[in-house]
């Protein structure tokens, strides 16, 4: 697992870090989760992998201050057999990490297949104290009653619509109107994968509350992370 802080704009403060998978392959080297997830998915390996990614993500975050919270992507297919609260519950107790400091990263399609019960299994993990963030927004069907028949915690706009800025005059009108809903609904929203002065600047402007890119940081080792988080926690003690 790599770990990539999530950077909240109005003090500049790591306030939540994202667990990404790796592979390290013996003859292919490192293998992306975009390649190895939907054939994980597709077997159904998922659930076993995803158990794994949650036990190891709340036990590496039991180290970090209290303030930071870790959020960890969540596969359709993991929601499907129903248990899925039961095994959130888990990695919780072994860990001893508070619910609180856990989020849950979905994407729409968790809505679209399997909609009564996946809801009712995003209910169950809501009652269990964590926190549900609705991932990649903007780049499937995007349906606006999704965001009415569940009220996620936070948004995360896909970086599709933040890589395509590049000069001070881009406009992005998908990625403003989304803004704007995300506004009404009063959801706190991060913009992912910015990676320039100018993207960021344009995110801030458009109120994204939380910013995830290599502007900031790459995803990092679990130790390297580490130290950067005790850092800031005590720089911000002496202050
Ligand atoms: P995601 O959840 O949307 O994660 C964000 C992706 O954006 C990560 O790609 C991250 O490395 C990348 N990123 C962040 N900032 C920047 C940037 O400034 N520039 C660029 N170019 N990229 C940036 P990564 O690590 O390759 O993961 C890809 C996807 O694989 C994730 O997208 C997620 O859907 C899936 N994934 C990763 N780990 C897990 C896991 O443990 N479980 C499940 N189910 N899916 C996972
Ligand atoms: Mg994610
Ligand atoms: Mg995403």
């Amino acid at each position: 697992l790599m770990f990539q802080p999530i950077v909240q704009v109005s003090d500049r403060q790591i306030k939540g870090v994202e667990a990404l998978l790796r592979w390290h392959h013996p003859s292919r080297g490192l293998v992306s989760p975009t390649q190895f997830i939907p054939i994980a998915e597709e077997s159904g390996f998922i659930r076993e992998l995803g158990a794994w990614v949650l036990h190891q993500a709340c036990m590496t975050a039991l180290e970090w201050p209290d303030s930071v919270m870790i959020s960890v992507n969540v596969s359709p297919r993991q929601l499907e057999p129903g248990d899925f609260p039961a095994v959130v519950q888990e990695a919780l107790r072994a860990s001893g990490l508070p619910a609180r400091r856990l989020k849950l990263e979905v994407t729409e399609s968790v809505l679209i297949a399997n909609h009564e019960a996946n809801i009712r299994v995003l209910q169950n993990l809501r009652s269990l104290g964590v926190s549900l963030a609705l991932d990649d927004f903007g780049v499937g069907y995007s349906s606006l009653s999704y965001l009415n028949t569940f009220r996620f915690d936070f948004l995360k706009i896909d970086k599709q619509f933040i890589s395509a800025v590049r000069d001070r005059e881009d406009r992005q009108p998908v990625f403003e109107a989304i803004m704007g809903m995300a506004a009404a609904l009063n959801l706190p929203v991060t913009a992912e994968g910015v990676e320039t002065d100018i993207q960021l600047d344009y995110v801030i402007s458009q109120g994204c509350s939380f910013v995830q890119g290599h502007i900031f940081d790459p995803p990092l080792q679990a130790d390297v992370l580490y130290g950067l988080l005790w850092r800031q926690d005590s720089s911000a003690t002496a202050q």
